[in-house]
């Protein structure tokens, strides 16, 4: 699972702290120089990191905390505080238009995990009782629309598709239309991806943006590839302008970096994690409840 790594060694440092009866400033930042190597061992971004590990120990340093009866636990409750910040505080769930329907496009990398996430998100959605049209508007991935077509019959969602030899931006502007005539309220387009981010690729996704207007673009990060992964989120970001990501593979083997720096890089909030390949594998996204598993 996520984090493993990271979780055990905050524990441990934590741990420490906590069976001290007294606790002085020196404890303090001992104990914060091993977050912070446990925190970039994690592939969490540097500055994040630092910022991170100053605002706990501005707040753990102050005396009602050094002095109270139990300076452990309250300088646990701060790391604990400060990662639910630094992930986003509370949930942030989809904003469905109030003139349906609500558009969603899902953008990110090839292999982020875009066309399994749009079934999981179909689904979902399905099951808020909504009636969603998935769109497959990624034309170059070999196999990409056939894909798209497997997953939706699994979530019993229909696919609009044009097959590859149209445009991309054309595929969504005419799937957007197949969407009002046939009384579908959430459509969920599933972009194309590239191996690295370039010019083109973005050029395709703001063409497609300013003619099917989405409500939600949303960036498929995943959260094996750690900093890398927040580059292209800050990319994304500034060429496309995203309302939320969601981090797939959560449930991998991974340092979880990418989680952990996200949120503070892009000031976007992350939605959903995604936790396995199956298209159950999904849920809203909780930073106190993952700020929760971290510390144990
Ligand atoms: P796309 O190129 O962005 O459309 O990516 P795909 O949806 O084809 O996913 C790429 C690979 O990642 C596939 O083998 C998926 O089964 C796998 N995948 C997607 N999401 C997850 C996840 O949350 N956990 C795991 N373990 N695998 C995932």
């Amino acid at each position: 699972m996520v984090f493993e790594g990271l979780a055990e060694k905050l524990q441990n440092t934590l741990h420490k702290l906590k069976g001290k009866g007294k606790v002085n400033e020196k404890d303090v930042n001992d104990a914060m120089r091993e977050v912070k190597m446990a925190l970039l061992e994690a592939d969490v971004n540097f500055k994040v990191v630092k910022d991170f590990v100053n605002k706990v120990k501005e707040r753990a340093i102050g005396a009602e905390v050094l002095e109270s009866l139990t300076p452990g636990q309250q300088i646990i409750k701060i790391v604990n505080d400060e990662l639910t910040i630094l992930m986003g505080t509370t949930q942030s769930k989809i904003n469905f238009s109030s003139k349906p329907p609500t558009v969603i496009m899902l953008v990110g990398l090839q292999g982020a995990g875009k066309t399994t996430t749009g079934g999981k998100l179909a689904k979902l959605i399905k099951k808020q009782g909504k009636r969603p049209l998935l769109i497959a508007a990624d034309i170059y991935r070999p196999a990409a629309i056939k894909q798209l077509q497997v997953v939706g019959g699994q979530v019993d969602v229909p696919v609009f598709s044009m097959g590859d030899k149209q445009n991309p931006v054309d595929i969504a502007k005419a799937g957007l239309e197949h969407a009002i005539s046939n009384g579908n309220d959430v459509i969920i387009v599933d972009t194309a991806g590239r191996l690295h981010i370039d010019d083109e690729l973005m050029g395709e996704l703001q063409s497609i943006k300013s003619n099917i207007k989405p409500h939600e673009i949303l960036l498929v990060v995943d959260s094996m590839t750690g900093q890398d992964a927040v580059n292209v989120a800050e990319h994304f970001n500034e060429k496309l302008g995203i309302d939320g990501v969601i981090l797939t593979k959560l449930d991998g083997d991974t340092r979880g970096g990418a989680a952990l720096s996200v949120r503070a890089v892009t000031n976007k909030p992350i939605k959903f994690a995604a936790l396995g390949e199956k298209l159950d594998d999904i849920e809203i996204f909780h930073p106190d409840r993952m700020a929760s598993r971290i510390l144990g």
